[in-house]
């Protein structure tokens, strides 16, 4: 969901820091919206690249050969599909390269990346990460970084580990701000401070439980030490951190960059700031920049500021080696987390077949094993998915399923969750046929044309953050000083593999053979679960600290107390932020430009039409507003949405549905929305969205094929179904622990009214539950059996309404399609939409779950977003954020991430993310109002400025063209109400900051829930007294 009133639901900006153990992002700011009611795919494509179109001459900028303030340029090149002009230049006194890709999009990045490979895992380079963003020499502020949130509109910033890269990126459209930023970021990295008390609060520390108390017990804290217990508490994290360390055991892609727990606690910080001169050195940096803004300035200030004192130095000692290959495949058993909300014990365990493929520099061959990998495992024409997956003796692809080239040699992945241990065998043997088969009788031609198809149609489908893209897809190239430029031309790539494959005809079954069969260097990984996991992990983290203390004398215990002391007040200590740069009202008061929608009415349906730049694709969107189904029919919509585009149709069987649909448009998707009304808040709606888009010439059978998915689904293939529903099921239950904050916020919202309750049942951890128990109390042709019934209820003409997004140039042509479409649709008696809101009586729930930290929330009702209290509770939220939560639960108590956010139907939510403490947080949150009041000087013409733009973060965002429009699509929120809403933003004063503290915070809500997710907590009742239900 791209919706601007989704952030407001989400919490794009409470985690800022990501780091990434495999090759994918994961990116915590990336989770807008994680739901269970969305299980997900399988991350097949890794390295996606997205194409925009701007067409526009510009004449070269940078001549080969000249220098530019201290910087050679060694190549310029033109990229015509993605209309952009590549420079690269190198530093002739460090060696540094700049790379600066010009291209007409407002949206601009900047990004510092160094190659930093750990030989332990101790998570030296990750805790580094965080340090260099605790203050520098210019800049000797606390978390410099954080408090450049708010003084800001930058579109993403975050700073990233990966196995042998730190990357420091960040996007803005503001000049003014893309040049406090890159100021701020290139002396963080050249120049921080590393303090050993930043040391101790980001890295790891002994510290008195109650720092008051020297006789109270000693444990371990620290920032990234709870973050990676928290990281490797998700299974699918701890699996595929695995995969890789065994996979190269040789070098250093055998630690984990991110830190093991148990290791972490042996880094001191005398190595940090050894390894800081070493990798964190000019020659061994990669500068990256994207955009309009004149890249001349950047490079000025680099050979100014920072290079033009340094020299050039050997960088061999990063650069990683080809992994020695293996004679013979291993396997590899590992335990894992009980996950009380999985499937049943026996079938909570995990395999995969891993496998070495090619050097990550040779572009060709990797894009093609990138498009074979997706050939063999995606959709039901693939072979995997007919082998593995159509079978049914598992819960589906597990997460690391795919190919890789995040590492310098690339991998290939396949593997499967919620399997029994009994079929391990059995998998390893249907692996062995599979492949064995492809090679002998080939690839469906028309199945790998459908692949090569997505791929082009991916490249013409625009991103509104393609220089981030096009930074996270090249990092692992550039930083193995492969050819990141020529990696650009995709579509070259694409013509050199179809004349490979006309040319002969087992082109890619000689791959094959060599990289499946032939492949020695395999790797079988195992996991199963143990019911002891998280206790042994406590045995072992008291362990570690008995170890640790065993020999402390007096002084040393008398100095880790004065230590926490010293860090707590160091904490509290007013910070000199005023030395930071920020952003004046003038930077912000324009609004940002969107293309106009116009309403039309089409066949009696109300439809939304939007000409802008589509880089000749069509978008189209369709909303239906459910009625008329009962309870039952309402807890199955979910699956609904999951299945139906996968079971076939009258015409087609599911393998020629799916092989059309991939071939003629990029995917139709449904997805459920529970929209509350956002200027009463009085009553709710239930409706699916269906979203498609095509290449304009395909725009017919885009047409063709939705309107044989409406009126002619099935559900009358069971053996397909049932594998299709226990799929989700397993998947359902994947990445709760990693967007544990937003279970918990529908945990909380669900007992605040029944909108709430029914949010949380159609996609929180409720739903998981329901649907567990459903599926073992009905029979498959019964659920076949509902789901016909609910077809006809939602795919109906009276309740639908329409979106087109398209070129100027190709609208009629796309509209005709539409008539058509419309006209043959089947319309059914049209009966109430609208549900009422009733509010609930106060009340708290925990779901206890195995996992060593906690997720808390607190959900209260204010007004929806109409009401114009709204803009003063969201800019609350943020400065509530900023100056109270982060600094209190973060900072002091320990917590990754926590945060305040406000609904457009009105909920206010406190939340933690990977939080060691429960009960003291939700004290934190009750305490808001005392701190409002009791630190009312804080809140002063600064701060709410800062405030004001973290919402124009969210108001200002980029969007792409096909999601033009959206919020009036589905909450009706006119482009004029919208605009009206961001000048309230920018009016509002610290008075109306201050009524409005009185009138939502002063006295307890009417209508609040409170929700834990984390380990079992028997004494909640006594520590809160209140009344608390538990949910195992
Ligand atoms: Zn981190």
């Amino acid at each position: 969901m791209f919706s601007r009133l989704n952030l407001l639901r989400s919490t794009r900006h409470y985690v800022v820091r990501a780091r990434c153990v495999t090759s994918s992002f994961k990116s915590l700011s990336t989770f807008v919206k994680t739901s269970a009611a969305k299980a997900k795919k399988p991350k097949l494509l890794h390295r996606q690249v997205i194409a925009p179109h701007v067409s526009y001459k510009r004449n070269s900028r940078y001549t080969e050969g000249n220098v530019y303030h201290g910087f050679r340029c060694e190549r310029v090149e033109h990229v015509s599909e993605f209309d952009l002009t590549s420079y690269t230049l190198r530093h002739e006194g460090t060696g540094t390269e700049f790379w600066h890709i010009d291209r007409n999009d407002a949206n601009n990045v900047f990004s510092i990346n160094f190659r930093t490979t750990p030989f332990d895992s101790t998570g030296l380079s990750h805790i580094l990460e965080h340090l260099s963003l605790c203050g520098s020499k210019k800049y000797p502020v606390r978390d410099p970084f954080f408090k450049m949130i708010n003084r800001s509109v930058a579109t993403f910033m975050n700073a990233m580990t990966g196995p042998d890269y730190t990357i420091y990126p960040f996007s803005t459209m503001n000049e003014i701000d893309f040049r406090n930023l890159q100021r701020i970021y290139l002396d963080a990295v050249f120049r921080p401070n590393l303090t050993y008390l930043d040391f101790l609060q980001e890295g790891w520390r002994l510290e008195n439980k109650d720092i008051h108390d020297q006789s109270s017990q000693l444990v371990i804290k620290g920032v990234v030490y709870n973050e990676m217990k928290g990281v490797f508490s998700e299974n699918a994290e701890a699996f595929s951190q695995k995969l890789l360390n065994n996979l190269f055991p040789g070098h250093t892609y055998g630690h984990v960059s991110g830190g093991n727990p148990l290791d972490i606690p042996k880094l001191n910080h005398t190595d940090l700031i050894e390894f800081h001169k070493k990798y964190y050195h000019p020659s061994n940096s990669r500068i990256y920049s994207y955009g309009t803004f004149d890249p001349t300035k950047t490079l000025e200030l680099l050979d100014k500021e920072y290079l033009s004192e340094e020299c050039w130095i050997d960088i061999s000692y990063s650069r990683i080696p080809q992994q020695k290959r293996w004679t013979q495949p291993r396997n590899v058993h590992i335990s894992g987390r009980l996950d009380n909300m999985g499937a049943v014990i026996d079938r909570q365990n995990q395999i995969a077949i891993a496998l070495l493929m090619c050097d990550a520099t040779n572009i060709q061959e990797n894009f093609e094993l990138h498009v074979l990998s997706e050939v063999l495992l995606r959709g039901p024409n693939s072979a995997f998915y007919k082998s593995l997956i159509e079978p049914n003796f598992s819960g589906g692809y597990n997460q690391s399923t795919g190919y890789s080239s995040g590492t310098k040699d690339t991998t290939f992945a396949v593997g499967l969750q919620d399997v029994r241990v009994e079929d391990f065998s059995k998998f390893i043997d249907i692996f062995a046929k599979t492949v064995s088969n492809a090679m002998k009788e080939g690839l469906d031609s028309q199945h790998v044309e459908s692949v090569l198809h997505n791929r082009e149609l991916s490249l013409k489908h625009q991103s509104p953050h393609f220089g981030n893209t096009l930074l996270f897809n090249s990092t692992a190239l550039w930083n193995h000083e492969g050819d990141v430029v020529s990696n650009l031309r995709v579509s070259d790539m694409i013509s050199r593999l179809r004349e490979s494959l006309s040319e002969d005809n087992r082109h890619f079954q000689n791959k094959i053979e060599k990289y499946f069969i032939n492949n020695t260097h395999r790797l079988i990984l195992t996991m199963s679960p143990d019911e002891l996991y998280e206790d042994n992990f406590k045995k072992a983290e008291l362990e570690l600290l008995e170890h640790k203390v065993k020999d402390f004398n007096k002084e040393k215990l008398q100095k880790i107390f004065e230590n926490g002391l010293t860090l707590d007040a160091f904490q509290k200590a007013k910070s000199n932020i005023e030395i930071l740069p920020c952003l004046t009202m003038s930077d912000v008061r324009e609004p940002p430009k969107w293309p106009k929608l116009f309403i039309q009415n089409i066949h009696n349906i109300k439809t939304q039409i939007c000409t802008v730049s589509t880089n000749d694709i069509t978008y189209l969107k369709c909303l239906f507003n459910i009625s008329d189904l009962n309870d039952e029919e309402i807890q199955l919509l979910p699956l609904f949405c999951n299945v139906v585009s996968a079971m076939g149709t009258a015409k087609y069987n599911y393998r020629e549905f799916d092989k059309l649909v991939l071939s003629k448009t990029g995917g139709i998707d449904l997805e459920l929305n529970l929209i509350e009304d956002v200027k009463d808040a009085a009553s709710y709606k239930l409706s699916v969205m269906m979203t498609t888009h095509a290449l304009d010439k395909n725009v017919p059978e885009m047409f063709c094929l939705c309107q044989e998915l409406f009126q002619n689904f099935k559900f009358d293939n069971f053996v397909h179904l049932k594998m299709l529903i226990e799929n989700y099921i397993s998947n359902t239950s994947v990445g709760v622990v990693n967007s544990g904050h937003l279970y918990a916020m529908l945990g909380a919202t669900a007992l605040v009214s029944n909108a709430g309750k029914l949010k949380s049942q159609l996609s929180g951890v409720d739903h998981i539950a329901f649907m567990k128990n459903y599926v073992q109390l009905s029979k498959i042709p019964e659920i076949a059996h509902k789901l016909t019934l609910i077809g006809p209820k939602v795919f109906n003409k009276s309740n639908m309404q329409g979106s087109i997004n398209s070129s100027k140039y190709f609208l009629p042509s796309a509209l005709d399609c539409y008539k058509t479409f419309v006209e043959t649709f089947p319309t059914f008696e049209k009966t109430k939409i609208r549900n009422n809101i009733n509010f609930t009586e106060p009340s708290c729930q925990h779901y206890s779950m195995n996992i060593p930290v906690n997720f808390c929330a607190k959900s209260f009702f204010t007004v929806p977003y109409l009401h114009k209290d709204h803009p003063i509770l969201r800019i609350l939220a943020k400065l509530v954020t900023a100056k109270y939560l982060l600094p209190v639960v973060r900072e002091q108590n320990g917590a990754y991430g926590s945060g305040a956010t406000i609904s457009s139907s009105g909920i206010f939510s406190f939340y933690s993310y990977r939080d060691p403490h429960s009960t003291k947080t939700l004290e934190v949150f009750e305490k808001t109002y005392d701190w409002l009041r009791s630190e009312k000087n804080l809140i002063d013409q600064q701060s709410l400025f800062e405030a004001k733009l973290g919402v124009l973060q969210q108001l200002d965002s980029p969007i792409a063209p096909g999601n033009i429009g959206i919020d009036y699509f589905l909450y009706e929120i006119s482009p004029a109400y919208s605009e009206k809403y961001r000048s309230q933003i920018l009016s509002i004063t610290i008075d109306d900051l201050q009524d409005t503290i009185e009138k939502y915070f002063k006295s307890p809500a009417k209508h609040y829930g409170k929700c834990i997710l984390g380990p079992v907590h028997s004494n909640l009742d006594l520590e809160t007294s209140e009344k608390w239900k538990i949910i195992n």
